[in-house]
């Protein structure tokens, strides 16, 4: 199934869904215990599960046989794809296996820059995610292609406004939809989709929620992301690690998120994608929560 022919219909509809987003482990010894992690989360009905792409494609043939594996569970996988160090020969094999594996879904990214050499070597013909969108549309017009989007701009960009106008060209360039990076505060994706639709930009903008699982993890995550988290939050999350530790930070993080995903949908948001960081009990804790979508 194509993804987008789905979230369309459900936007239209007016009928939220989730959405999942996995990590595969890089040792092939864990993917058992991952695929269970899986099958637990069908639970959620998600709409479509997403697995991502190792930085410079250096899991690439684990994106491409987890998504396999997914997809043979009769769930629906979107397999994240990034230009770093990627040809367009390496490029085709790798959507090749996706359509022989009967999936037709990609997240097109640029990925980060490699901090292990120079810029200049990262990037061939495809230096932004816009370039790996024409390609996708160009070269597999039957793929349904999603794209990153950042309600708080992309780290390097130099403005809201220039980071925004590089999605809206994604989304005219042939993407059918956007994910956005995590963010803490729904006001922030409301007026990220006002300014999106004020540049013509349509296509469905959904929501990454990412439910806290602890201060360490936390921390790792805004490093490498380059998020912002509200004070208030970070302090609340601090306040319970002091009074109760670890568990009550995922207590906290839990109830936040699950405050967040009721607020987002209240503000129209067309579903919510949860960034699962492979734990299936804090998922399905929120989704008991929300109530079935
Ligand atoms: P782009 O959209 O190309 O943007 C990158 C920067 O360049 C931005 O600052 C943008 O404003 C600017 N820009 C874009 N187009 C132009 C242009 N034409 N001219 C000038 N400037 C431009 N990384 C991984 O390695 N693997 C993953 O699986 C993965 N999954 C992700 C999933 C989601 C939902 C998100 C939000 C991010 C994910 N990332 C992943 C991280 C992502 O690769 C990084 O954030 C990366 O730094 C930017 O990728 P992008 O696709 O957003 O880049």
């Amino acid at each position: 199934m194509r993804i987008s022919d789905a979230v369309n219909e459900r936007t239209q509809r007016k009928q939220p869904f989730y959405s999942l987003e996995f990590f595969p482990p890089k040792d092939r010894a864990l993917w058992p215990s991952f695929l269970d992690t899986v099958e637990q989360l069908k639970a959620m009905t998600p709409l479509f599960v997403s697995v991502t792409y190792g930085a410079g494609g250096s899991t690439r043939d684990n994106t491409l046989d987890l998504t396999a594996a997914i997809a043979q569970k009769g769930l629906t996988p979107m397999a994240h794809l990034t230009c770093v160090g990627a040809d367009a020969a390496s490029l085709r094999d790798f959507l090749n296996g996706l359509r022989a594996a009967g999936v037709h879904n990609v997240l097109a990214l640029r990925g980060d820059l490699p901090k292990d050499r120079p810029v200049s070597d990262a990037f061939g013909e495809f230096v932004h995610a816009v370039d790996l969108v024409r390609f996708v549309r160009r070269e597999f017009p039957d793929f349904s292609i999603g794209v990153s989007a950042y309600p708080h701009p992309h780290p390097e960009s130099p403005s809201f406004a220039s980071d925004r106008q590089a999605t809206a060209e994604k989304i005219a360039a042939g993407a059918d939809f956007a994910v956005t990076q995590l963010f803490f505060d729904h006001r922030e994706y409301v007026a990220y989709v006002e300014a999106m639709r004020a540049l013509g930009a349509t296509a469905p903008i959904l929501p990454g929620v990412l439910p806290v699982q602890s201060l360490e993890s936390l921390k790792r995550i805004l490093f490498l992301s380059g998020c912002n988290i509200p004070a208030k939050l970070f302090l609340t999350l601090e306040e319970a690690h002091a009074k109760g530790g670890a568990e009550a930070v995922r207590e906290a993080g839990i109830a936040f998120a699950v405050e967040q995903t009721r607020r987002l949908l209240e503000c129209g948001a067309p579903g919510v994608h949860l960034y699962t960081l492979n734990k299936a009990d804090v998922c399905l804790r929120i989704a008991s929560e929300i109530g079935p979508l």
